[in-house]
C-alpha cells in the first residue's frame, strides 16, 4: 500500500525517541513538511541531522503556557500525532500525587491541548486533517503497578472518542493506536524483567512484542486518506492480546 503525504504538514509530540522519533522520520520519507515536537534539545538536534527538513520545537508538554507560547507560530498542521507520554511505574499504594499529575498532563491534557490548537486552524481553513492518538493496550487491561498509566490511556481513548464526535462534522478524525510493549527506552523500563516479559509474552498470541514498524505502519494508515471513513477507534496493535 503507497502511502504519500506529499504537501501535507504534520505534527508529532515525543519525536525525540522511540515510536514518536520513527513515526516523524516515516512521515517525513513520504513528504509531509514534519514539526517535531519533545522535550531535550539534543535529541530534536540529532533528528534534524537525520532529517534536515524536520522543524524543532523544544518543550515540556506538561506545561500548558510553556506549551500554548511553543506551538503559538507552529502555522497550519493537516496531520497530528499526539505521542508523548510519561510513564508512571508505581504500585497502586504507593501511588504519589506528583506522578498522578505528570501523567495525567504529559498524556491526556497535553494531547487536549496540542489538539485543539491543531484543530482549530483545521477547522478555519475547512480542510479537514486527521489526529492519531498513541494510546496502549493498558487502556483496556489493568497491567502490575501501571494503574496510573493504564487511567491516563483510558482518559486518552475516551477523549479521542469525544473529539471524533464534535471533530468530524469538520472532517477532522481522531482515531488511537492501542500498541502492546514495544522495546524501546519506555518498554525496558517496564519489560526488561525477563519474566516479567515473559508472562507478557505468552499472553499475546502472535508471541511476540510490537516492533516500532508495526506501530508507525498503523499510525500512518490511520492518518491517510487510506482510513478516510475510519473515525473514532481504538486499533490494537497488540498481536490479539486485547480479543482474548
Ligand atoms: P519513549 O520513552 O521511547 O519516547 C517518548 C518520547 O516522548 C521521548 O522523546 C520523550 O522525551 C518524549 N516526552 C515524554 N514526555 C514529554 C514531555 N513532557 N514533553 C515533551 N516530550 C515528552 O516512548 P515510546 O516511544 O515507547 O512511547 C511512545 C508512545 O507509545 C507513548 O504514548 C506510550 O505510552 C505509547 N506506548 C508505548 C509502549 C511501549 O511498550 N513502549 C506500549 C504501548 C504504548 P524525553 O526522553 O526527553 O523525556
Amino acid at each position: 500500500m503507497e502511502i504519500s503525504f506529499a504537501g501535507k504538514r504534520a505534527l508529532v509530540t515525543g519525536a525525540g525517541k522511540g515510536i514518536g522519533r520513527a513515526t516523524a522520520l516515516a512521515l517525513a520519507r513520504c513528504g509531509a513538511k514534519v514539526t517535531a515536537v519533545t522535550r531535550t534539545q539534543a535529541d530534536l538536534n540529532s533528528l534534524v541531522q537525520e532529517n534536515a527538513s524536520i522543524t524543532p520545537v523544544c518543550v515540556d508538554l506538561g506545561d500548558w503556557e510553556a506549551t500554548e507560547t511553543a506551538l503559538k507560530d507552529v502555522g497550519p498542521i493537516d496531520l497530528l500525532v499526539n505521542n508523548a507520554a510519561f510513564p508512571s511505574l508505581q504500585s497502586f499504594l504507593e501511588i504519589t500525587p506528583d506522578h498522578f499529575d505528570r501523567s495525567f498532563n504529559v498524556n491526556v491534557k497535553a494531547a487536549l491541548q496540542v489538539s485543539q490548537i491543531v484543530a482549530r486552524g483545521m477547522k478555519a481553513r475547512g480542510s479537514g486533517g486527521s489526529i492519531v492518538n498513541v494510546s496502549s493496550q493498558a487502556s483496556q487491561c489493568a497491567l502490575r503497578d501501571h494503574t496510573v498509566y493504564c487511567a491516563t490511556k483510558a482518559a486518552l481513548d475516551m477523549l479521542t472518542k469525544g473529539m471524533a464526535l464534535e471533530l468530524g462534522p469538520y472532517q477532522i478524525r481522531v482515531n488511537t493506536v492501542n500498541p502492546t510493549v514495544v522495546m524501546t527506552d519506555m518498554g525496558r523500563l517496564g519489560w526488561s524483567d525477563p519474566e516479567k516479559s515473559k508472562n507478557m509474552m505468552s499472553r499475546i498470541p502472535l508471541g511476540r512484542f510490537a516492533e516500532v514498524e508495526d506501530v508507525v505502519n498503523s499510525i500512518l494508515f490511520l492518518l491517510s486518506d487510506k482510513s478516510s471513513m475510519t473515525n473514532g477507534v481504538a486499533l490494537p496493535v497488540d498481536g490479539g492480546f486485547l480479543s482474548c
